[in-house]
């Protein structure tokens, strides 16, 4: 069984910046836990879904 995937790794190390559509919030996440970790506070906080766009290399 493989258990290491070079993309899936990339993928997480990753910059991200994550977006409000309803609001103005925009932060920087590394890898997809940091951006669903923030989705989620502001989620609970506000309601609002946010966008995460890939941060130009
Ligand atoms: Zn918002």
């Amino acid at each position: 069984m493989a258990t290491s995937e070079p993309a899936s790794d990339k993928e997480e190390s990753k910059q991200f910046l994550v977006q409000c559509e309803d609001c103005t919030l925009e932060q920087t996440a590394i890898g997809r836990a940091e951006i669903e970790a923030i989705a989620t506070v502001h989620q609970e906080d506000t309601g609002h879904a946010l966008v995460a766009v890939e941060w130009p290399q």
